[in-house]
């Protein structure tokens, strides 16, 4: 999901909740003028006398009139106010409130974000997340030594530990992790666990296999597939987000066209100091002879590298 979508997702659910939120107030005053026609009475009289105001200004009244329609507007409001108190309610009961007095409900305060709306957008990260990993069960806590046997649950502890650190001190993490191992030993799994934890602080997370990074980067370099700029969009997330996780490096069919974008991406990405993970079942000493020696360097060099061991922990599951 690109970042355009989740903040058009979050705005969408941001507006239903303020349109929820002022129903209530119509509602307030329907409760209130079905028992208290005298009220209804003083409130339509504000209406008019508002509108007849803001029609006076719109249509560039002299300051005679618009100061005549002022002052009835004021009349009439506080003649409202003064109903509403003597039947025993507070004198604001039947105004439009924001649900935030800090933007109003715009979700902006000037050019910058509000903290009302940065939770939606959180939100929608963190549901654009969830719907990428497999089982919705990632979570450190869900990751369990007990399918590693003992030799290399040692090498396995440490390996959680690292992953769980990078997530935990994001903002502080100075290399990127190369998970690599046969299929099944959980390393999709701790990408996710990964995943969550950084999207639930507020970053953008990007996780894509890489079969399908390349189906987006044949589309934005060749205009396959249809419109150029449909994936453009896509392809420059893979740069822009703040971590990005490269899942099933090594199953494509590779070339010199996916080392190029595999280069691109990854250099692209350490030069603005931001963040991968890439899980593989290509032994990093492999990566020279698959993807050339710029790619095996920067690899080595950049990357937290980390074997996983021990037997298919699917197959385990299913034979329990
Ligand atoms: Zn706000």
């Amino acid at each position: 999901m690109t970042n355009e979508q989740i903040l058009e997702n979050a705005k969408y659910r941001y507006e239903k909740d303020n349109d929820a939120f002022a129903e209530q107030t119509v509602e307030r005053r329907a409760f209130v003028f079905s028992a208290h026609p005298e009220i209804k009475t003083a409130f339509d009289a504000a209406e008019s006398a508002s509108s007849a105001l803001l029609r006076a200004c719109a249509d560039g009244s002299s300051g005679g009139t618009i100061e005549a329609l002022r002052v009835k507007y004021n009349l009439a409001l506080s003649e409202q106010r003064s109903r509403l108190i003597e039947a025993g309610f507070a004198p604001d009961l039947l105004d439009f409130k924001p649900r935030c007095s800090l933007c109003r409900d715009t979700g902006y305060v000037n050019t910058a974000v509000c903290s009302c709306f940065e939770g939606y957008i959180q939100e929608e990260r963190r549901r654009s997340i969830s719907s990428l990993l497999v089982t919705g069960n990632e979570s450190f806590d869900n990751f369990s030594l007990s399918f590693y046997p003992n030799e290399y649950s040692d090498h396995m502890a440490t390996i959680l530990e690292v992953a769980r650190h990078f997530a935990n001190d994001f903002e502080g993490a100075s290399k990127n992790l190369y998970f690599f191992g046969a299929p099944g030993l959980g390393k999709t799994f701790l990408s996710a666990c990964i995943a969550r934890v950084v999207a639930n602080k507020g970053f953008s997370v990007v996780y894509d296999g890489f079969i399908s990074i390349m189906t987006v980067a044949e589309g934005y370099k060749f205009g396959r597939f249809g419109s150029l700029a449909d994936y453009r969009e896509q392809y420059e997330q893979y740069f822009d987000c703040d971590l990005l996780i490269i899942d099933d490096l090594g199953s494509e069919m590779s070339n010199s066209f996916t080392a190029s974008v595999l280069y691109e991406i990854i250099n692209g990405r350490l030069l603005s100091g931001k963040k991968t993970i890439i899980s593989s079942n290509i032994d990093p000493d492999g990566l020279d002879e698959r993807y050339g020696a710029k790619i095996h360097s920067r690899i080595w060099g950049e990357f937290v590298v980390m074997g996983f061991v021990g037997e298919d922990i699917r197959a385990q599951k299913k034979n329990m």
